[in-house]
């Protein structure tokens, strides 16, 4: 399918990048891996009027890991985060979703930044980063701010971005040794979007009961969502079975999703439990 016409700028710095958004009425817009936006284009779902490509952009290819956490460039591809051996130690539950996001020509083209700007409610990206409480570093024609996950997304491919803002690095916090973690998805096909996915991780306590749980599912909302209702059922319990029974039990009562194409809202609440459960399972194991 044809593309809508649009001017066409590849800018070498971030402050050029961002007085080329700033130019045309937020009618302008940044595209990275190309891997969601251009086919926005070819449906017309987006026609903007001028394209600023990222690629060259320097520095923002980079993975930085130090005590503070994981600091991912936002042109950091799946694929560089797959061939990072260091993440999977300084960030297991990064690593384990990052598994699931789409297929090998996608994984070697999209990037964290544009997976978090577009913020499609079945991405794993963005439930990794409101799940870890991540924080997102952006720069705009008003300067540079920082902005905490929950206050980000928004709602379906909705964000608190302001057109003529460039996301530069996604934050997450340190990983301690020892966590326990799981991510379980459920997708139609491999590499596909999830119909449903949990992330979880949690600490153990001196008697080995969970502290610091967090739950957080994908697909089942019109954002990713952390769920207080079952972390409270974990925080001070021991993980075992009639934990892990509570837990997924309060999971399906917590979310509210839609009927779609592709699945009932009642399947998709009863199959994020099961996610739930099955992630709980695997980090308790
Ligand atoms: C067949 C198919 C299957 C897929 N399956 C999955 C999947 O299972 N899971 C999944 O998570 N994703 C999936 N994707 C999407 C893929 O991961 C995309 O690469 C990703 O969502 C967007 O990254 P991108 O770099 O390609 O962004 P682009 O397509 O270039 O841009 C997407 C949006 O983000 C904006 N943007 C990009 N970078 C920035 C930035 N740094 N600052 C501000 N705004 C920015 C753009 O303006 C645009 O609005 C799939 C895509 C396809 C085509």
């Amino acid at each position: 399918m044809k593309l809508p016409a649009f001017e066409y700028a590849c800018p070498a710095t971030l402050s050029e990048a961002v007085a080329l958004l700033a130019s045309h009425d937020g009618d302008a817009k940044a595209i990275a891996g190309g891997q969601s936006l251009v086919p926005m284009l070819a449906f017309r779902v987006a026609s903007p009027s001028l394209l600023v490509d990222l690629r060259k952009l320097p520095g923002l290819d980079q993975i930085k890991i130090t005590e503070a956490g994981v600091h991912l460039g936002a042109l950091v591809r799946w694929r560089d985060i797959e061939d990072d051996a260091r993440l999977r130690r300084s960030h297991p539950l990064l690593a384990a979703a990052i598994k699931h996001v789409a297929h090998y020509q996608i994984r070697n083209r999209g990037t964290v930044g544009g997976s978090v700007a577009h913020a499609d409610p079945a991405a794993e990206m963005p439930g990794i980063v409101v799940t870890c409480e991540a924080t997102i570093a952006v720069t705009g024609k008003s300067g540079a701010r920082v902005i905490a996950a929950d206050e980000f997304f928004q709602g379906a491919l909705t964000t608190a971005l302001a057109s003529d803002e460039i996301i530069t690095e996604i934050r997450l916090p340190a990983w301690p040794a020892g966590r326990r973690f799981g991510f379980e998805e459920f997708a139609l096909r491999r590499g596909d979007f999830a119909i449903a996915a949990a992330a979880v991780f949690y600490d153990l306590d001196a008697a080995g009961r969970a502290a610091n749980a967090h739950v957080g599912v994908i697909g089942v909302g019109d954002r990713p969502a952390r769920l207080p209702s079952v972390e409270a059922v974990l925080n001070g319990a021991r993980v075992d079975a009639d934990t892990i029974a509570k837990a997924a039990a309060a999971t399906s009562a917590a979310v509210t999703p839609q009927d779609d194409i592709h699945a009932s809202a009642a399947y998709r609440r009863s199959l994020v439990g099961t996610m739930v459960e099955r992630a709980l399972v695997a980090a308790a194991g």
